[in-house]
């Protein structure tokens, strides 16, 4: 039995929440429909099943005034924000613990509902001691918690030092035994596998020994492994994606580029289509060039990803900040800067919604193909489309409710108004 419909036939309550008057996604594009949720499941409703079937009406009947309803964001690249790093090391745990709970309430007034920690390169010790803090948090459904965590994303340290962008060359190893020298730096009580694995994604560079076979065993295990911080060639990159990887890390950054006699992991998105990966966009404006950004859609936009790559100051006030290994950062609105450096860029400080609105603007994107790319597309990624990223009934209820508006320039914004994570109001618009 499809696991996505009983929900509907089993909710006998008549505490139900009917949003009317508003834009759905569905599909590749906005409809104007109802959407009915269950705030005591915390999932969508199959509205005509509860409303002509079981003769249910809803408890709360919401206006939304013509605005546009969508799923709330899934985020498979996030290192911090509002003053934490998930690669700090703390002494103390529970401030680990806290600094996880900050985010998650934070990341919600973003339009993030789900996401993936990520954890830059690191001494094998910090992994041991923080994963267990970014295992996926399903089990417990509450809203109150903020955005829900999907597990972690392992960003190295399995990664090229030629490519190694702000990460430490001098933790960085090769995976020379496979799988196994993962299981040796994370744990291998943090490699479970499948949809409750504690490491959902590792980015890894496939040209490093070792690197095919340890592929091979993440992609056997239910573990994404993606592309980057590479210097692969295309016709191994290719290999890499025979062994099992399906996406790319931020495409484009911390990679060759595009040759035309080598056209590198870009060339990945000119293969047949079926087997073109999926791929990480950072559209803030400052890791990439808009062009660069419209090509990638172009090229295969069903895999197109949007990613904050958002780091702890993302959230703070301008100003110098201390960071890991004795480095320090300077912020300047959205653009991070190691200081002491050749100005290499330190991640970002930009969120979601900035990041869609300027994909929407540089690529000419429909607003239903610009939060695909920041929700379904991820989810299907993750592996668990149906459950998140859609509006379809069974799927969690995760939303957001967006304004869209176009300035005298013609730039074009959506604006986040409400979201709702487990079917209740966790941010509301000033
Ligand atoms: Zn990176």
């Amino acid at each position: 039995m499809d696991p996505r419909i009983p929900e509907a036939a089993s909710v006998t309550s008549s505490k139900l929440i009917k949003f009317t008057n508003c834009r759905l996604l569905r599909g590749d594009s906005l409809v104007k429909a109802d959407l009915w949720i269950s705030p005591e499941t915390g999932r969508v409703l199959h509205g005509q099943d509860v409303f002509y079937s079981q003769k249910l009406g809803p408890s709360k009947v919401i206006d939304l005034g013509g605005k546009i309803l969508a799923p709330g964001f899934v985020e498979t690249q996030v290192n911090g924000g509002f003053g934490f790093d998930f690669s700090n090391e703390c002494d103390n745990l529970s401030d680990y613990a806290k600094g996880v709970n900050k985010i998650r309430k934070g990341l919600v007034q973003f339009g993030v509902t789900s996401f993936l920690p990520t954890i830059t390169s690191q001494k094998t010790t910090l992994y041991k001691k923080v994963l267990p803090f970014l295992k996926p948090s399903s089990s417990i459904r509450s809203a109150s918690q903020g955005a829900e965590i999907l597990g972690a994303h392992c960003e190295g340290p399995f990664i090229n030092p030629c490519r190694n962008g702000i990460h430490p060359k001098s933790v960085l190893v090769k995976p020379e035994d496979g799988f196994a020298s993962l299981a040796e730096c994370y744990g291998a009580d943090n490699l479970q596998g499948g949809s409750n694995s504690t490491v959902r994604l590792v980015t890894i560079a496939p040209e490093l020994p070792g690197a095919i076979d340890a592929i091979a065993d993440l992609d056997a295990r239910g573990i994404i492994a993606s592309i980057g911080h590479s210097t692969t060639t295309y016709e191994h990159a290719i290999s890499a994606l025979s062994a099992g990887a399906s996406t790319i890390t931020h495409l484009f950054n911390a990679m060759e580029p595009l040759h035309h006699r080598n056209p590198g992991i870009f060339g990945l998105l000119g293969v047949p289509s079926s087997n073109k990966p999926f791929f990480g966009l950072i559209a803030d404006g400052i890791h990439l060039h808009a062009t660069c950004i419209n090509l990638a859609w172009h090229a295969h936009r069903e895999g197109c990803i949007l990613v904050t790559d958002a780091m702890f100051a993302a959230g703070l006030p301008d100003g110098v900040y201390d960071w890991t290994n004795g480095d320090r950062i300077e912020k300047k609105g959205q653009v991070l800067h190691l200081v002491d450096s050749d100005g290499k860029i330190a991640g970002s400080a930009s969120t979601m919604i900035e990041c869609i609105n300027n994909f929407r603007n540089w690529t000419g994107a429909s607003i239903a193909e610009s939060l695909t790319a920041a929700s379904r597309t991820p989810a299907r990624m993750l592996g668990i489309d149906g459950v998140k990223g859609v509006l379809e009934p069974g799927a969690d209820a995760d939303l957001v409710v967006l304004d869209d508006s176009e300035d005298a320039e013609g730039w074009k914004s959506l604006k986040i108004e409400q979201v709702w994570k487990f079917g209740e109001m966790v941010f509301k618009a000033d």
